[in-house]
This record gives C-alpha cells, structure tokens and sequence, in this order.
C-alpha cells in the first residue's frame, strides 16, 4: 500500500503548488500546513489492539489476535469493515482505515475511515466459537464503537450473520442506548438495508457505465477536442460494441457482471469470466444469467468441465484462469484479488479499459505503465464504494427507523455516485493526470479544507 502513501503525497503536492487552493495560507505557513497535513493523512487517530481470550468448545483458552484502526474523524464517525483472515496484520488494517477516509471523503459520506482485523481462519472455528469471537470483539472495543463514534460493517471472511452478533452484543452492553445503527450489512430483519448485498456490483458497473454512456454523449463535443490521451481512450470506445472480460465472479464479480450484460445503454458482450479454479470462454458472449444459475447451485464455483457445462446447457471453453488476465478484449473488470496485474504481466495487458472492482488489483508500477499507455482505469476508491454508501444509508435507517425500498436506494446510490463522477470527470478529462491521481486530489482537498476550517493545521 505504498502507492496509497505516494499518490497521497503527490496530490498534496499538486495542491500546494495550486495557489487558487487554501489561498489564505501563503508563504512558510503554507509550506507548514501541507506538512502537516501529510502527517495526519498517513498516520491514524488510534490504533487499538486486544488479544481476545476464547474457549474453545474442546476447552482449550486461546488469545486471538485482533485489532481496531481508527485513521480519521475528520468528517464524521469512523466507519469501515471487519475482516476476519489469518493474513490480517496492523499494518494492513491501517492502511485499509486510511483508504476508509480518503473513499468516504471523495463520495461526501458523513464518515471518517476506520477498519478492523481479526487474526483466524474463519473456516477452522466452529459457529459458537465464531459466535464467541465476534461478542469478545464488542466487548474488548465497547468503549470505542457506537452509532456516532465508530460503525463497523462486513469486510472479507464477515458478513451479514456476524454483524447481526456484533450489534446484538453492542445492545446488550449498552443499555438503553440506541444500537440499531451501531453496525452496518446487518440481515433485512435485523435493519439491515434492502440491496446492500448487491451494491457494491452495481455500483462498480454504474460508474462504467456513466463514464461511457451519460458523460461522453453529453460532452463529447469537448472531449474530441482535448488532447487527453485518456479522453481519446474513452472516445475511441464510445458507441461500439464492448468486449468485456471478468475476473473474479463472487458477490461483487457476479452482480456486476448481470448488470453489464442487461445493459440498455452499451452494448456489451461478456466474453470470459473466471473464478479461483477456471477462466470461461466464449468469442460470441457468455450467458451470464445461465452460470449465475449454476453457481447459485454449486457453492458459488463456476463449472470447471465440459461436462457440467453441457448438462446446464452452457456453450463455454474451459481456459486457463490467468489467462483472462491477458486476452484481447475492450474492458477488463477485475473483481476477486489484489496485486493482479503486475511487473510480470502488464506489457501483455491488452484491454484499454480497466474497472477495478477490488481493492488495489494493479500494482502501483503496473498502474504507472497502463496510465504511460493511455489505458483508462476507474480506480477502487471510485468504482467499488457502493457498500459504504449502502451502508450510510442503512445507517439512516437505523436512527429513523423508517426503510426505504430497493429500488429507492438504488436511485440514492446512482445518484450519489453520479455527483461524484460530475465532480471528477470534468478535471480528469481536462488535465493530464490518470482517473485515480484526480479522484485521491478531491478526496485529499475535501479532507484538507475541513482539516484547515476546523482549525487541525495550527
Ligand atoms: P467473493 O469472495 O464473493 O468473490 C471473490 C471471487 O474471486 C470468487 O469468485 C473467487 O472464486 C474469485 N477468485 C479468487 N481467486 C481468484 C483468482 N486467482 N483468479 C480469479 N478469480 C479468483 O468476494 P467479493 O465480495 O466479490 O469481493 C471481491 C473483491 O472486491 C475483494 O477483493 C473485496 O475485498 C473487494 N471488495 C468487495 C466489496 C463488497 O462489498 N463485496 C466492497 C469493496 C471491495
């Protein structure tokens, strides 16, 4: 998470040399203030770290790891997801909170960034003992977690039944005091909100779509007049048909990929999908409702021969899973893990649009040589915030015990997305920084101007 750090740096420094920013700091005291500034965005608030003491149902005690990150309140409550991995460590966990901040920031979200990490393997604990595990969280961090303080939600290896534990713990240890916004991904009985699940997919393949559809037919008069090599990427693409390859078809991969192929306004054919067994592939389109189908059924895996394929009727080729990665196709999605484009690979990337569903899936030299290229990439912090705006409006939810339906949070999460994308567009579209440059420079000069007017820079 280096590239995190630098492109921080970077955007401060822009900044600063942008006398029409925080002009009334001149001179040593601008020098001062950005200074600090690049202090406190790299450093969180607080770092709380607890070893949980559990017994395990064969009565042996255990100490288990587990941390709370608080990087920034700036803006509001600290807010980010638990994960539960055996690789989770402080320093990831920290870096996560500080992509929290910086994604609230940029989508105008009343939150601060937090995150939290437990050190297990899920899958080697028995549910009582998961059950133990997420109570223990919430009474080692009580005193720091709370509807107004800090709202955890989901994060990977969690999900909708550990939160409803952790906020039925929170109400337990906090009588009398209002609980049900204390957590947020909890299940539709629970207060959980409608389409949360579904969020961050759709949202990934809005912000796509937008760019694509609404903004180039609205401005595409401009936009063949710049010089932009990415306005050039985005023009060249516009109105034909797209190739799309998808990697990754789990919760997020898989909305996202139905989305884009019931699209009304591009026109996509989704050639390959891939899973962590196998790549799918067909040159005229896959039938994605036809393998959402299968893998409702089997555990969530894509088929992995000819054989399951035929029996559902699927016309595919089983392929090399890594070897998605590298076809010939218009777009790329990649929606299952970090780090997947890299030194090694990046000369054979062939797409020249890249949506990052996942958080930092190409390396921070990878990224450099694509955006050298002119490929388009909408980067994580801007594509795949749909769950942290799903979770504020949960959050709403939950104070005004009044809920909305699915289809009028899909409107508010369209419409929140689409005012960030107004905002950046037009900036990224006219300067010769890449999409992700522009999106940590707003969300770094929101953070920085409320950081100065509450008077955090003296
Ligand atoms: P998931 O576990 O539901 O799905 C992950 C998918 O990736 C699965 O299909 C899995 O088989 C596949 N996969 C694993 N290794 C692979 C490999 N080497 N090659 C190809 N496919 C591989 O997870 P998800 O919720 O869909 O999230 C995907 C990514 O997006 C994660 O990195 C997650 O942190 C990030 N993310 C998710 C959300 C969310 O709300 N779901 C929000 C922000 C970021």
């Amino acid at each position: 998470m280096q590239k995190q750090q630098n492109i921080i740096e970077e955007s401060l420094k822009a900044l600063m040399e942008d006398e029409t920013f925080l002009p009334d700091l001149q001179a040593q005291t601008r020098e001062q203030a950005f200074k600090s500034l690049v202090a406190l965005l790299s450093t969180p608030n607080h770092i709380h770290k607890s070893f949980l003491r559990i017994t395990l149902e064969n009565g042996t005690i255990v100490r288990i790891p587990s941390f709370r990150v608080q990087h920034s309140d700036t803006v509001g409550p600290y807010k980010g997801g638990i994960r539960f991995h055996e690789s989770v460590n402080e320093g990831e966990v920290a870096n996560l909170a500080k992509l929290m901040t910086l994604k609230n920031a940029l989508h105008e979200l009343p939150f601060g960034g937090g995150k939290g990490g437990v050190i297990i393997n899920p899958k080697e604990y028995s549910i009582k003992e998961l059950n133990l595990i997420c109570k223990k969280y919430v009474q080692y961090f009580e005193d720091i977690l709370g509807p107004d303080k800090d709202i955890p939600a989901p994060d990977v290896g969690t999900g909708e039944r550990e939160m409803d534990w952790m906020m039925g713990e929170y109400k337990n240890t906090h009588p009398g005091q209002p609980y049900r916004n204390s957590f947020t991904g909890k299940s539709i009985v629970n207060g959980g909100s409608l389409g949360r699940r579904e969020s961050t997919g759709k949202g990934v393949y809005f912000t796509f779509r937008y760019m694509m559809h609404n903004y180039l037919q609205e401005n595409k008069k401009w936009l063949s007049e710049t010089e932009n090599i990415f306005a050039k990427t985005a023009l060249d693409h516009a109105e034909k048909k797209l190739s799309m390859a998808i990697q990754g078809f789990g919760n997020l991969g898989s909305v996202a990929a139905l989305e884009a192929y019931q699209c009304d306004y591009l026109q996509n054919k989704i050639v390959a999908v891939s899973d962590h067994n196998v790549m799918l592939y067909n040159e005229d389109g896959l039938d994605i409702p036809a393998l959402l189908k299968y893998t409702k059924d089997n555990d969530g895996d894509l088929p992995t021969n000819d054989e399951a394929l035929q029996e559902h009727g699927i016309k595919a080729e089983v392929q090399e899973r890594d070897d998605l990665l590298t076809l010939d196709v218009d777009v790329l999605l990649l929606a299952a893990l970090e780090d997947q484009i890299h030194e090694n690979n990046m000369e054979e990337i062939q797409a020249r649009l890249i949506i990052e569903g996942a958080n930092g899936p190409i390396t921070e030299t990878a990224d450099r040589y694509l955006a050298d290229k002119g490929v388009l990439i909408v980067p994580d912090i801007l594509a795949n915030a749909g769950g942290v705006i799903v979770s504020y409006y949960e959050w709403i939810q939950g104070r005004e015990a009044q809920f909305m339906t699915e289809d009028q949070v899909y409107e508010r999460l369209f419409d929140k997305m689409k005012n960030t994308m107004d905002t950046i567009l037009p900036q990224f579209f006219g300067d010769p920084f890449p999409l992700r440059q522009n999106s940590y420079i707003h969300a770094v000069m929101k953070l920085s101007t409320i950081m100065y007017r509450q008077g955090k820079l003296y």
